[in-house]
């Protein structure tokens, strides 16, 4: 039976990117020890006090259909958390609890888009952007942020985007970003917002890595003059809280589109298991403190990184303000990122991202995700800047 061009052409019938990845994954598997520096998954578990309050909730009861919107505490404390920290009057209204940021960034697509309506994003690219775009029936279109401008996102380059074919209905933005680790600058969102305004798009700002912050500061886009009625924005405590596997995030918002949205929960997911929230609560309930100590190892590895890179005239590294990962320029090689990598994996049994893999701007690049202990981390990067030393074309 045929099934739908919405879900068959997700990934456009071309690579999703992963091709890399899933040959080290068959690596692993088939016993081959492949140091695995692809994936943004912590090298710790989620807390055990925070497991512990999941059973605690679970053991109490909190197993059925839970409140579909998110648990009025949840929501209080979610919002209260971006309160203090953009200084954004927030309450539960603006807020809708989702399955992770993956769920949230999809619903945030099914909220502003129509069929067919031009949907941005810049590149380079978290992998299932243009997928998400697709799923609800809207039209990718990625505004290229280049090497050379320091993948700062151009406001100009995004206001011709808004207005070739149909004009944009939405722009999708990351800050921390994956994958270059790269943080927006003030000028830079302000200069976004702006376009925002004139060409009368909502603006998607995925902030999964705001509390990784490195160097400098992340702004919040919502903080900006009048941008909170025409900002979504995505939360999650994957990478905050390391609970990737427990899929609890958020979307924040107008209350108009947040009650819309929790229409569009209650005809998809039907909300997130009442001991996920209530161990979310537990979670967000520990402060800053545990936030700073689950970021604290990619601080510590992005050091690590630095004094490693500064020795190497072979690559250039984009300076890792925030988020888990290292940006290396390899262009010095003549290698693309894709044929680096792959040779990388053969030679070295180290597995690393091509920037390929997040779109064109970003070719010549590798992506090393900071997720392996200090030790075999700091190992691997020697090994690759060796690798890379041995490939400067003359
Ligand atoms: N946005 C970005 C930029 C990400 O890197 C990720 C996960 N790697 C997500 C969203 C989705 O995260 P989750 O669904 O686990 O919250």
């Amino acid at each position: 039976m045929p099934l739908s061009h919405r879900i068959t052409n997700l990934n456009e019938g071309g690579s999703d990117g992963w091709d890399l990845f899933n040959r080290a994954r068959r690596m692993i598997a088939a016993g081959v020890p492949v140091v695995e520096l692809t994936i943004g998954e912590h090298d710790i578990r989620t807390a055990p006090a925070i497991l512990q309050e999941m059973h605690r909730s679970a053991m109490a009861g909190h197993t059925g259909y839970a409140s579909v919107p998110g648990t009025p505490a949840l929501r209080d404390a979610i919002a209260a958390r971006i309160t203090e920290r953009t200084g954004v009057k927030t309450t539960r209204d603006n807020i809708s609890v989702t399955s992770g940021g993956q769920a949230a960034l999809f619903a945030a697509h099914t909220a502003t888009c129509n069929q067919g309506d031009t949907a941005l994003f810049i590149d380079p690219y978290y992998a299932t952007y243009p997928g998400t775009i697709r799923g609800v029936g809207a039209v990718p279109k990625s505004v290229p942020a280049s090497a050379d401008k320091g993948f700062q996102p151009q406001a100009e380059d995004i206001r011709a985007a808004s207005r070739t074919t149909s004009p944009a209905a939405s722009l999708l933005i990351n800050s921390p970003n994956n994958p270059t680790g790269v943080i927006y600058t003030d000028e830079t969102l302000r200069g976004i917002a702006q376009v925002c305004h004139d060409q009368d798009m909502w603006l998607i700002s995925d902030e999964v890595y705001d509390t990784q912050i490195w160097n400098g500061h992340h702004l919040s886009p919502r903080a900006l003059p009048d941008m909170a009625e025409r900002t979504l924005v995505i939360g999650s405590m994957s990478k905050s809280h390391a609970m990737t596997g427990s899929r609890i995030g958020w979307i924040a918002g107008p209350p108009d589109a947040i009650e819309h949205l929790i229409n569009l929960a209650t005809n998809t997911t039907y909300g997130v298991p009442g001991y996920i929230q209530d161990a979310a609560l537990f979670a967000l309930n520990q402060g800053p403190a545990l936030e700073t100590e689950v970021a604290a190892p990619f601080a510590r590895r992005r050091k690590i990184a630095q004094d490693l890179l500064a020795g190497s005239n072979a690559l250039r590294h984009v300076p890792c303000d925030g988020a888990m990962y290292i940006m290396l320029d390899i262009r010095a090689t003549g290698m693309s990122g894709e044929d680096f990598a792959e040779a990388l994996l053969d030679s070295e049994q180290i597995a690393v991202m091509p920037g390929e893999s997040f779109g064109t701007a970003a070719a010549g690049h590798l992506r090393i995700a900071m997720t392996v202990d200090d030790t075999t981390f700091a190992q691997a990067l020697a090994r690759i800047i060796a690798f890379a030393e041995a490939r400067i074309s003359p």
